[in-house]
């Protein structure tokens, strides 16, 4: 008699079992393949920061004022640029993040005078070392700089020139002002 209970029991088990399987097997998944394939990650996502283009530019726009570097609680940006010749502005030439300290806090997003800063949707990193974190920002701009550096010098120009349109402008003005 136990014995066909047990039986009974084991049969019932294993065809509530087969229904959950079946059921499932007919809904979609909701899990994905990874890593074969990966899923679009939200536009509130956030991942280690990156330089974002210019467009006028055709490349980020770093101009080495180190403002996030100061206001980073973390220490984990570290810079340095230089004055290119025959432009005002600076240009950084090292950018690196230490992503393993980065708390995705965004204050050095929020202090970026050019809006030059942004989060990456990167979000598969593994690494076996700390340097495995450490992200050289300027590294994918490295092909487009020299070319960045020559449209910034027409920017300039052209700044330079409506400064001394309006300054020319305002003088002239200024001559023509009936004496009282
Ligand atoms: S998000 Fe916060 S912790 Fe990360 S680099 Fe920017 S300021 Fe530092
Ligand atoms: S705050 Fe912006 S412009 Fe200034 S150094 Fe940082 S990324 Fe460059």
């Amino acid at each position: 008699m136990a014995l066909i209970k047990e039986i009974l029991d084991g049969t019932k088990t294993l065809l509530t079992g087969m229904k959950v399987t079946l059921d499932n097997f007919r809904k979609p998944p909701v899990t994905s393949q990874y890593p074969m394939e990966k899923i679009e990650m939200t536009e509130a996502f956030r991942n280690v920061i990156v330089l974002i283009e210019k467009e006028d530019i055709g490349s980020h726009d770093c101009i080495d004022c180190k403002l996030c570097e100061r206001v980073c609680p973390s220490f984990c940006i570290s810079l340095d640029g230089e004055r290119p010749e025959g432009l005002r502005r600076k240009r950084s030439t090292k950018f690196e993040v230490d992503f393993a300290l980065c708390s995705d806090c965004g204050l050095c997003l929020d202090v970026c005078p050019t809006d030059t800063l942004g989060y990456s949707k990167i979000h598969d990193e593994a690494g076996y070392n700390r340097s495995d974190f450490l992200y050289d920002l300027l590294e994918p701009w490295a092909d487009k700089e020299e070319a960045a550096r020559e449209r910034l010098k027409e920017i300039e120009a052209e700044q330079a020139a409506e400064r001394a349109r309006k300054a020319a402008a305002k003088k002239a003005k200024k001559v023509r002002k009936p004496a009282p």
